[in-house]
């Protein structure tokens, strides 16, 4: 049998696979990454310049822990790549406090004890005047320690930061197949084989094509940006911070004021199965007018001051899992296989902590906080 090339191999450099790689680096073990495309590409899931970070996680009581050490490895992380990565401006969770928004945001805050402030209606539209017409129940939630995440220069920092700690790194990559056995798994690509002890296979929407994880659901999400209709009131971040606004039951308006030269930044959610399904293999991502017309058509009832029609519009890629959940761990009948996916909207903000738990995992150790409810054995 051929000796491994390295203890650990991370397959997929997007936001989680990056982090791991950067986690299994700093451990002193030289791990391999592979990607199939360049850093930071915009064909997955990782692209568009923000994402919303913030503690108050609704999804899931486990998660207020992970969110909470990942801030500490974003910080972590700028050190070593030496740049900022998190901005946390505040940010401001909008509508009944019956909805899910709202509702699981007071929940969520009460139990891990987070700090935010309660808004009613008229001192949120006195502090946030471009929130306008809102519903007869509406509050906020204004949570300090929220704010946002740059995607592409944290998943290029990560690798940089990998790289300097002694990582091996293969772009433009293809993983084809891989093999385990009782040892190690051979990972094959185009241009050749190699193996390892283990594998971490990061690759978001595309993880079903290398391994079978039933359930996932792969979407196209839209990331639209907009600009002010008139300049009288600000839409620059610290005076328009990151958002999610419950519009209707399960219809969530999110984004964040213009940064970094982008302009307002603006999505729109809907859990009603109406999602559009993807191809993550359809390298298509041109964008369609049924892209962004929906959110087009409730802006001047939401946010009047900007004009409706977008100046940009790109697509991104969700994984959806069953239960909303992430999908982390070793697959029961291949443990040497370590999987990552599931993002279901929520999982950026989370990179350097699930980094974290995957280079756990890869090493044989038990995570160190309970994530046993993405456990990927739960679909089995
Ligand atoms: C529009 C949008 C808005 C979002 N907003 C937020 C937000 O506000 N806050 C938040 O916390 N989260 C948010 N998310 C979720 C967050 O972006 C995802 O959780 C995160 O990007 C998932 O990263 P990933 O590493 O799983 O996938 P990716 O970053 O897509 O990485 C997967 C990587 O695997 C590579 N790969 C695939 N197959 C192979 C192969 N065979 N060989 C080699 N490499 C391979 C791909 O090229 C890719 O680079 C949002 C997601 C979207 C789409």
């Amino acid at each position: 049998m051929a000796e491994p090339e390295a203890e650990v191999a991370v397959i997929g450099l997007g936001a989680w696979g990056s982090a791991a790689l950067w986690r299994l680096a700093k451990r002193g073990i030289r791990p391999i990454g592979i990607e199939r495309f360049g850093r930071g590409h915009a064909l997955g899931s990782s692209h568009g310049g923000s994402r919303m970070f913030r503690v108050t996680c609704l999804e899931h009581s486990g998660l207020v822990p992970l969110a909470r050490r990942s801030c500490e490895l974003w910080r972590e992380l700028e050190r070593d790549a030496g740049e900022p990565l998190l901005t946390q401006s505040g940010g401001l969770l909008i509508g009944s406090p019956r909805g899910q928004i709202v509702g699981g945001t007071l929940a969520a805050a009460a139990e891990h004890g987070i700090e935010t402030e309660t808004l009613t209606a008229p001192a949120l539209r006195a502090r946030f005047p471009q929130h306008d017409r809102l519903g007869p129940d509406d509050i906020g939630v204004w949570e300090p320690s929220a704010g946002i995440v740059r995607p592409e220069a944290a998943i290029r920092g990560a690798l940089r930061a990998a790289e300097a700690a002694g990582a091996r790194i293969f772009t433009d990559t293809r993983v084809t197949g891989l093999e385990p056995d009782a040892t190690g798994v051979w990972i094959h690509t185009p241009v050749r084989s190699l193996r390892v002890t283990r594998v971490v296979v990061a690759a978001g929407s595309w993880l079903s094509s290398l391994v079978p994880v039933p359930g996932l659901r792969v979407v196209r999400m839209p990331v639209t940006w907009f600009r002010p209709a008139d300049e009288s009131v600000s839409y620059a971040l610290p005076d328009f911070p990151v958002f999610m606004r419950e519009i209707a039951e399960g219809t969530v308006l999110w984004g964040c004021g213009a940064e970094s030269g982008y302009d307002v930044k603006l999505g729109l959610e809907q859990f009603d199965g109406t999602a559009v399904p993807l191809d993550p293999e359809d390298s298509d991502r041109s964008v369609r007018e049924a892209d962004w017309a929906k959110l087009s058509e409730v802006l001047p009832g939401h946010l009047p001051g900007l004009a409706p029609a977008p100046a940009r519009v790109a697509v991104c890629m969700l994984t959806l899992s069953p239960d909303g959940q992430f999908v982390l761990g070793a697959l029961p009948e291949a443990p040497n296989i370590v999987v990552a996916s599931g993002d279901n909207a929520h999982g950026f903000k989370h990179a350097t902590g699930i980094g974290e738990v995957l280079a756990d995992l890869a090493t044989g150790g038990q995570p160190r906080l309970d994530v046993s409810f993405t456990d990927v054995k739960r679909f089995r």
